[in-house]
């Protein structure tokens, strides 16, 4: 995290091979006195530098990877074991610490050192923190946290610490409320035939196409 200025120089010496060398500000004089000396014609406004630069801010944490969850996972006592044991087989006995992934043992798939349960990831308890608070980014609210948790990762009381995180936050409880739901709107009963029909394609079936067409009076 820098100012543009700072930024603008680090771009601009970027070109160069260099090092840095503190000085003390009191062995700095020549600088100081540059960037002080009066000049010759001073300019009616602050001159703008030539090069702009969308200070772009750091992102605070850079998106989790699957490589990152691969050495997490590879990390975690429990994790590296059911990676083992899917990939070899289950024991016949398996401790308490396991049960819940086999319980699950018929969906569960290793992919580049993660553990899938369906399409889900399966984040180990040193990712847990990170993903919570990407979830969590934007404030989405307890519901949409859930279903977005539902399309892509998965840990034993996952849903739980949702809800801990959302109960935590102050700005999801004032603002976290799903909208309710527009209720349905049928279509209305023609009052008399042909005055709205229905068609769709139905088929192949057989090697033919079928045209329906659906009268919505009768
Ligand atoms: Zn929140």
């Amino acid at each position: 995290m820098a100012s543009a200025r700072i930024q603008r120089w680090a771009l601009k010496l970027a070109n160069y091979s260099y090092t840095l060398q503190y000085r003390p500000g009191v062995q700095n004089g020549n600088a100081d006195g540059l960037s002080r000396l009066p000049l010759a014609t001073s300019p009616a406004t602050v001159p703008v530098p030539e090069e702009v630069v969308f200070a772009m801010a750091l992102l605070d944490g850079t998106p989790v990877t699957a490589s990152l969850v691969a050495k997490w996972t590879a990390r975690d006592p429990v994790l590296s074991a059911v990676v083992r044991f899917i990939l070899q087989d289950w024991p016949s006995q398996v401790g308490e610490e396991y049960r819940p992934f086999h319980r699950r043992n018929n969906e569960l798939s290793v992919q580049k050192g993660c553990v899938l349960w369906g399409s889900r990831v399966i984040i180990p308890v040193q990712g847990r923190e990170r993903l919570l608070a990407e979830l969590h980014d934007s404030h989405p609210g307890m519901v949409r946290m859930k279903a977005l948790a539902r399309s892509y990762l998965w840990w034993l009381g996952l849903d739980l610490d949702i809800e801990t995180t959302v109960r935590g936050c102050t700005v999801c409880q004032q603002h976290g409320k799903v909208p309710p739901r527009a209720s349905l709107h049928s279509w209305e009963w023609p009052g008399k035939p042909w005055y709205r029909i229905h068609i769709d394609y139905a088929g192949p079936f057989e090697g033919k196409m079928i045209l329906v067409i659906v009268d919505a009076h009768s």
